[in-house]
């Protein structure tokens, strides 16, 4: 019997390497749910190869297009953020990757957990926004989360047969992004075009510009706090930018572990499906020549404000991090866009936290509101 899998996200970089994941095990893998934003073309292509039970669109208004293409086939098709967020109570699938983008992965993976579902977890946006809800409800479901995130899976493949109690640090790398060797003043000025360059990894541009700002690092630290139950001033980022050491942890002893690879969250994403198993593959292998030269350097705060973030939303808590992530969401929309400056994302954000209100212990609806209320806030500033 396969391992049926809901791959939200499906048409987006994630998404398309956990197909290819996917395809490479027929008989131990089998996607039954498939769901996009508003890549239709993409969507039914990949539902007429998949075969899933249900394809799920988020924008209604390409649903016409997806019904008529898929109905031929047999194959249920729905549309909308609540009729994404209903299926993954279908007893169809047993693990949901969740590699929507930004705050669109909350709710869905929410219902997924309530239903019992393995969570292979790409969509990191869901612990910045309500790491503390989440791991609550995680703690009242049978459910799993295995992380797709490259370094959270390196920590996770590093802690195995390890007692949590002698962990004493979590050590997480990142590439620096395409601006560590620039200046502060060329790096406040930077474009979009420049900021999409990243020199290591090929991902979607939100992530990619979120490295750029750092702020993913931030959020990487956010979400190792709530994956790994370990408190902030026990986790730190190092600036590694050959990106093959995918993180370290260190232990009481002076032992450190780190796992290591070439950049290529295939073999992530394959761990997660593989429901933390070592399945075989035949890309490319590290090589000692690619580790002949391996760098680390501390991350530079001042160029990069972003970076100081994850401290604070992890010691203030409450809604925080979820206004962080809101007004970041605008903010680098509009950066994409043209509309405001590279060094304007960070402004934008430290604006939405002063200006939203504060809530110490927020519910499911409070996470909802301040998300709402952060948008429109930050949309509000922007267009000035
Ligand atoms: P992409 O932008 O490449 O893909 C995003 C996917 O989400 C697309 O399938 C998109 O559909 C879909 N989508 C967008 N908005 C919605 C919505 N409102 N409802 C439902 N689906 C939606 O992103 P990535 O694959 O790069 O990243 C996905 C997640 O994984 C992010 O949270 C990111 O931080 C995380 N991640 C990504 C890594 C990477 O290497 N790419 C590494 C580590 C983590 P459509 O194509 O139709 O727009
Ligand atoms: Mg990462």
């Amino acid at each position: 019997m396969p391992h049926n899998i809901a791959v939200l996200g499906s048409t987006g970089s994630i998404g398309t390497q956990t197909l290819d994941v996917i395809s490479q095990f027929p008989d131990r893998f089998k996607a039954t749910v498939l769901a996009a934003g508003s890549n239709v073309d993409m969507l039914v292509a990949q539902a007429m190869k998949h075969r899933p039970a249900l394809a799920v669109i988020a924008d209604t208004s390409r649903y016409a297009e997806l019904r008529d293409a898929l109905a031929p086939l047999g194959i249920e098709t729905a549309a909308g953020p609540e009729a994404l967020a209903d299926a993954m109570e279908r007893p169809d699938f047993d693990t949901a990757v969740t590699a929507t983008v930004g705050y669109s992965g909350l709710l869905p993976t929410v219902r997924a957990i309530r239903a019992g579902k393995q969570i292979a977890l790409a969509n990191k946006e869901t612990l910045v926004v309500a790491g503390e809800l989440i791991t609550r409800l995680l703690g009242e479901s049978p459910s799993r989360v295995i992380p797709v995130d490259s370094e959270h899976s390196a920590i996770y493949q590093c802690l195995v047969g390890e007692d949590p109690e002698t962990v004493e640090r979590l050590i997480i790398t990142a590439s620096g992004g395409p601006f560590r060797t620039w200046t502060a003043e060329e790096t406040a000025r930077a474009t979009a075009a420049q900021a999409l360059r990243h020199p290591r990894w090929t991902m979607g541009a939100k992530i990619t510009i979120d490295s750029a700002t750092m702020l993913n690092k931030a959020f990487e630290i956010i979400e190792a706090r709530w994956l790994f139950g370990v408190t902030p001033e026990r986790i730190r980022a190092v600036v590694h930018p050959q990106s093959i050491v995918h993180s370290m942890v260190e232990f009481r002893d002076g032992a450190v572990k780190a796992q290591l690879g070439i950049p290529d969250m295939h073999l992530p994403i394959r761990y997660a499906l593989g429901d933390a198993t070592r399945l075989p593959s035949a890309e490319r292998r590290l090589s000692l020549a690619d580790c002949a030269t391996l760098t680390f350097e501390e991350p530079d705060e001042v160029k990069f404000p972003c970076l100081t973030l994850a401290h604070l939303a992890l010691e203030k808590g409450g809604n925080t991090a979820c206004v962080i992530n809101a007004a970041n969401e605008v903010a680098v929309a509009a950066f994409l866009r043209g509309e405001i400056t590279f060094d304007g994302i960070y402004r934008t954000i430290t604006d939405a936290l002063d200006h939203i209100p504060y809530i110490a212990a927020p519910t499911l609806d409070d996470y909802v509101a301040t998300h709402n209320e952060a948008i429109g806030y930050a949309k509000s500033v922007i267009a000035g």
